[in-house]
């Protein structure tokens, strides 16, 4: 009885808390501009099926894709564990799904092990790999020692939970086996029998305290790790979805027009009448310089990081030892976006520190390293547009400060006094004709 109570409370905490996180992070995400992201249903679809739920683009580094797919199968079948978990915490029962027969169960409870037992090959070789092989890019500039560290606590947490998990199967087959719980009701499963002959010399005390344990700390330890979820990288395990859902289903390099731009050009032109707005007070910003100028769609983006630097790893400017990495961009928007929601959340939504996006968290010459080639772009396995974000940045340096680099400020005075990017007026424009023409004569 005292048990379940407590087993309620801590469920009950662990989703309030967990929810009200959730709350922040969506609340952050609104702080982006709007942007109605609805067309194609039936491509989105498929695209979600595809990257997220069918992790397409994982396989691309076969190693790290087929470890990464041993976590996420085994860590979504381990988990309907969970509803045994569940049952048994809140009525007070002893696996409560055993009803469904011995062979049943003991087909079901093994498999779940299996699944155990890969999701603690494939951690420990990814910590073998970031910690030991030390793969390069995890070890960029960007990932400072939180972000390593955050990595580290994943994949131990995930090896612990299982290893509580398989440890618990294992004291209780033995105690079932001894009719300490009453008849012999399931087991032994087919991984945690390897244990048993390890625990076979404990007495029941012994056992029923592993046991017990082990069924606290799985089911805390899962509690605590969803808790911590909102807090990491990790979060992508949520968020992955909805962001392939919303993908950029046009050509990766085709860049989007900005509607203040199109609104002047159309009243110039005169297909749209003028209808004042955009005009003194109402006057248009162009491009990003923080969160706010950004889409909601971008700082989803950051929220959906994975951290995995494979759009890095694949940088042209990175790899020739420019500042620019994608992922720092990335990873950026996701710090400023957690800093700006503090301090709106503490002062209301006039808060200003006197920082931005760019300039405090990412400067110019990263952005204007970039040759838009969307290298990284094809390379996330979650679908986030990196370009997107350099690219509304640069909008807001040449458009708002006239801050671009000199080249491409003479390139634009060019085309504004001579109708193209060349230095000379455009009387002259023609004068390449006059040596052909003399040639001929
Ligand atoms: S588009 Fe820019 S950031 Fe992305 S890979 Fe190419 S150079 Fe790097
Ligand atoms: S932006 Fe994408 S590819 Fe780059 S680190 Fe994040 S998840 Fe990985």
């Amino acid at each position: 009885m005292i048990s379940s109570i407590i087993f309620i409370i801590v469920l009950v905490v662990a989703i309030v808390f967990f929810a009200w996180n959730v709350r922040i992070i969506a609340k952050n995400i609104k702080l982006g501009k709007d942007l109605d992201i609805n067309d194609n249903k039936s491509i989105r679809w498929k695209t979600m099926f595809l990257i997220a739920i069918g992790q397409g683009k994982m396989i691309k580094r076969p190693l790290a894709g087929i470890l990464h797919i041993m976590v996420y199968v085994g860590f979504i079948i381990v988990n309907v564990e969970m509803l045994e978990i569940l049952i048994d915490g809140v009525v007070g029962t002893h696996r409560a799904l055993s009803f469904v027969g011995e062979d049943i169960y003991n087909a079901f409870a093994s498999t779940f092990e299996i699944f155990a037992l890969a999701v603690i090959t494939a951690c420990i070789t990814f910590l073998f790999r970031r910690n030991i092989v030390r793969v390069k890019r995890f070890h960029n500039k960007e990932m400072t020692s939180w972000p390593r560290l955050d990595g580290n606590i994943i994949l131990i947490t995930e090896v612990l939970l299982m290893s509580a998990f398989l440890a618990m199967n294992a004291a209780d087959s033995i105690l079932m086996e001894r009719g300490v719980l009453g008849e012999h009701i399931v087991g032994p499963f087919v991984i945690s029998q390897a244990l048993i002959p390890w625990f076979s010399g404990f007495s029941d005390g012994t056992l029923h305290f592993i046991e017990q344990f082990g069924w606290w700390f799985h089911i805390v330890g899962v509690f605590a790790f969803l808790n911590y979820i909102p807090y990491s990288k990790h979060f992508h395990v949520f968020l992955a979805f909805p962001n392939t859902w919303y993908s950029k289903l046009e050509a990766k390099a085709k860049m989007s027009n900005m509607p203040e731009v199109t609104k002047e050009v159309q009243i110039m032109l005169g297909t749209l009448e003028d209808d004042g707005s955009g005009m003194e007070d109402d006057m248009p910003s162009f491009g990003a310089k923080d969160i706010k100028d950004l889409s909601w769609k971008n700082i989803m983006d950051s929220y959906t990081c994975t951290e995995c630097g494979r759009c890095t790893a694949v940088c042209p400017a990175n790899i020739t030892g420019k500042s620019l990495s994608p992922r720092g961009i990335v990873m950026a928007v996701r710090d400023r976006t957690a800093e700006l929601g503090k301090g709106i959340a503490k002062s209301g939504k006039d808060f200003n520190d006197g920082k931005s996006l760019l300039g405090d968290y990412i400067k110019p010459e990263e952005i204007w390293a970039c040759t838009t080639c969307n290298a990284c772009v094809e390379e996330c396995p979650v679908n986030i547009n990196q370009v997107d974000i350099i690219l509304s940045l640069r909008r807001f340096m040449v458009m708002e400060e006239s801050a671009g680099p000199a080249p491409i400020n003479n390139m634009l005075t060019n085309i504004e006094n001579n109708g193209a990017p060349w230095q000379y007026s455009m009387a002259d424009r023609g004068n390449w004709a006059d040596d052909v023409y003399m040639n001929k004569k």
